[in-house]
C-alpha cells in the first residue's frame, strides 16, 4: 500500500509515560494537526466506573458504559498543562482521570474486548479523517494499521516513574517514586500481556528509545520524517 508522504495518518504507540502525549502534541502543533490522546478515554471510563462504585472486574457492565458513556472531549480552557479538557457531564476530570487510583485500574478495564471495540471504533472514525496525531498502544497495530507514520516511543521504566514524579511535583501534590515505579511495571505488564491489542511496536514502526535523548531531539528526528 502506498503510503502518503508527508504522512497524513500518525501512530504514535509506546509505555505508560514514554513521551507519547509531549512529542504527540508538539508534533501535531508543527504539522497544524490533530493531536488525540486515547488513553484519555479509557481513564474516562474507568473514573466513571469508580465515582459509581462500579464492579471492574464485570466485564458486561463495563462494556456497556463504554458503549454508552459520553465523554466530552474539547480544546483546553486552561493553560496548566493540560492538552484538551475532559468533561464527563458538567464536570471537568481533566486531572481527576490521572489520579493514582485510575491509574492503578484503567489497564483493568482496557483489557476488554468490547471496551476496545466501543472505543477503537471511535478513535479510528476520526483518525481516518487524517491530519491527525493519535497516541495510544495499539494505534498502529489496530485502530489505524493504514497510518502514513507509524512511531513506537519506548524508554526504561526507571526513567519513565522518574518523568511522571516530576510531572506529579510539579503540579504541587505529593510523589513517592517508589510506588510510581511499581505502578509503572504493574501497568506495562498488563498492557503488554493482554489477549486483546497488547502493546508492541507494529512491524513497520519505527522504535525511538527516549532514555538517551532529550524530548527537543526526539521532536526534531521526527519532524524531519514528515516534512
Ligand atoms: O496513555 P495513558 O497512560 O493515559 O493510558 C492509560 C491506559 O489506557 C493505559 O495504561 C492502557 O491500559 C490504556 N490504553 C490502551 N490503549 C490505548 C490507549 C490507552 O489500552 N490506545
Amino acid at each position: 500500500m502506498t503510503k502518503n508522504f508527508p504522512p497524513l495518518i500518525i501512530a504514535l504507540d509506546g509505555p505508560a509515560a514514554s513521551g507519547k502525549s509531549t512529542l504527540g502534541r508538539s508534533l501535531a502543533d508543527a504539522l497544524g494537526y490533530l493531536f488525540f490522546d486515547t488513553g484519555v478515554m479509557y481513564r474516562a471510563i474507568t473514573w466513571i466506573a469508580l465515582q459509581h462504585d462500579m464492579d471492574l472486574r464485570d466485564e458486561m457492565v463495563i462494556t456497556g458504559l463504554a458503549q454508552n458513556a459520553q465523554i466530552d472531549i474539547r480544546p483546553p480552557s486552561k493553560d496548566d498543562g493540560r492538552a484538551c479538557d475532559v468533561v464527563i457531564g458538567d464536570k471537568d476530570v481533566t486531572w481527576d482521570m490521572r489520579d493514582g487510583s485510575v491509574d492503578a485500574n484503567v489497564s483493568i478495564i482496557s483489557a476488554y474486548a468490547g471496551v476496545r471495540t466501543a472505543l477503537s471504533e471511535q478513535q479510528r472514525r476520526i483518525g481516518l479523517r487524517g491530519k491527525v496525531v493519535m497516541v495510544g498502544r495499539d494505534i498502529g497495530t489496530v485502530v489505524l494499521p493504514e497510518a502514513d507514520l507509524k512511531i513506537y516511543l519506548d524508554a526504561s521504566a526507571e526513567e519513565r516513574a522518574k518523568r511522571r514524579y516530576h510531572e506529579i511535583i510539579a503540579r504541587g501534590d505529593q510523589a513517592d517514586y517508589d510506588e510510581i515505579l511499581k505502578k509503572v511495571i504493574e501497568r506495562d505488564h498488563i498492557d503488554s500481556t493482554r489477549a486483546v491489542a497488547p502493546l508492541r511496536a507494529a512491524d513497520d514502526a519505527l522504535v525511538i528509545d527516549s532514555d538517551k535523548i532529550s524530548a527537543e531531539q526526539v521532536l526534531t528526528q521526527v519532524i524531519a520524517l514528515c516534512k
